[in-house]
């Protein structure tokens, strides 16, 4: 016989403890896989919640709690726990003053200007509530807290540490990331949901001399400059109409003084792209592009072209989101779920869980900001046009999400898309 328990019974209870939780975390931000305060907060709270089998220092700083509750379905929760090197500037009561070193060297601020600070709030209030009605589900859920999402490092750090020998197999992967949208509101679409990224390095090498004598150098900082203006044409003509790519130079350096032609120079790229055909085809144009303009140039010796970090393209499964949708609706409001007419241009490495777990995967944002600040904004006009400008975005120093009710949207949005999965209780 199956009962209906509500699993969000006692939710009130928790918010003040949640809230404290949420505060703490935000003003002790820490770098990606620098993340040991936050990692030893998540494992002692998940430690105190009955039933909670914890497992630390996973691909580094990672934390997974696995809670087995009989027999059903392994539903897989993730939450990121790195921070930025952002120097806040909200000015609410628990900003952070927190500053660290990176890996540079060089000394930085730190700020959770990503909210994954919401999301660690919201995963350790699904998985106490989830301890505390174990009448009212069955099956296993592993909660995963994952450092170093910045980076696009964490998950594969995570995996390349045995997680698939390590913990039961999910028969679906479940994550949320906090947005500038209004609260209450999430948003999600099946498919291709948010780009895949790919930055590059690239040196450029010419010959360098007096500045007054160009003819016996190869210069450059020119071939640089045709190198950044000729990759503007990769998505304007290479890529059709209908399709979505992103080509940035982010960065150029050449050079120290104006009267010495330097020996090389050195660009970073970023690249986006939510169509894996497009994508290889965007960065075999650049790397075209890089190569011929350094032969054009009579550069010395070829580019060196090095990567820095790739995202893969996060893609809903179809059917998997249809059923995260509908518990989603159940969870925050008929109305309150809103399907994107096309994938966002940020990256996640959330991916990776379903697509090395082989499992079917589902990720969607909730919103974190007032929703006086939408006054005159349609669900429409914000899944099809965007955001107003002046709403602080992720990454902002003022990027601030609205504690309350996000902390409480976000534990039941989490929980009543796990639930959907796990079997009911008896
Ligand atoms: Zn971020
Ligand atoms: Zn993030």
């Amino acid at each position: 016989m199956t009962t209906d328990t509500d699993l969000t019974t006692g939710l009130d209870a928790l918010l003040p403890s949640l809230r404290e939780l949420y505060q703490d975390l935000h003003s002790h931000p820490e770098l990606s896989l620098q993340e040991t305060r936050t990692a030893g907060v998540v494992a002692g709270m998940l430690r105190a919640q009955p039933g909670w089998e914890v497992t630390e220092g996973v691909g580094g700083t990672g934390v997974v709690g696995v809670l087995t509750n009989g027999e059903g379905p392994t539903v897989l929760l993730r939450a990121d726990m790195d921070a930025l090197p952002v120097q806040e500037a909200t000015g609410l009561p628990y900003a952070s003053v927190a500053r660290a070193t990176d890996r540079e060297g060089n000394d930085v601020p730190v700020m959770h200007a990503c909210g994954h600070d919401m999301h660690i709030t919201c995963l350790l209030g699904v998985t106490a509530l989830l301890a505390h009605h174990r009448d009212g589900w069955h099956g296993t859920v592993v909660a995963v807290f994952q450092p170093a999402e910045e980076t696009a490092e964490g998950a594969r750090a995570m995996l390349d540490d045995g997680f698939a020998e390590r913990f039961p197999k999910p028969d679906v992967c479940l994550g949320q990331h906090v947005g500038p949208f209004p609260t209450g509101v999430a948003v999600t679409r099946p498919g291709p949901l948010m780009a895949a990224s790919d930055s590059y390095r690239v040196r450029l090498f010419g010959r360098g001399g007096h500045g007054s004598a160009p003819e016996s150098t190869v210069d450059p900082v020119v071939m640089a400059a045709a190198v950044v203006m000729r990759l503007q044409t990769v998505v304007s003509r290479e890529v059709g109409a209908s399709q979505a790519a992103v080509v940035t130079v982010g960065s150029i350096h050449a050079g120290t003084k104006e009267n010495i032609i330097p020996d090389e120079a050195e660009l970073k790229l970023n690249i986006r792209s939510v169509d894996p055909v497009v994508r290889e085809r965007v960065l075999a144009a650049v790397r075209r592009i890089v190569t011929a303009e350094a032969e054009a140039s009579g550069a010395p010796k070829e580019p060196e072209i090095t990567s820095l970090g790739s995202f893969p393209l996060t893609v809903n499964t179809a059917d998997a989101t249809a059923t995260t949708v509908e518990a989603l609706r159940g969870a925050l409001g008929e109305q309150a779920v809103l399907t994107l007419s096309q994938p966002v241009n940020g990256s996640e490495d959330f991916g990776l869980f379903g697509t090395e777990l082989g499992a079917p995967s589902v990720f969607w944002h909730f919103g974190g900001a007032d929703p006086a600040a939408f006054a005159g904004t349609t669900a429409e006009s914000l899944a099809s046009r965007g955001l107003p400008p002046e709403i602080p975005m992720n990454h902002s120093p003022y990027y601030a999400p609205l504690q309350d009710p996000t902390v409480e949207l976000g534990v039941r949005a989490l929980l009543g898309a796990a639930r959907a999965w796990l079997a009911p209780g008896e």
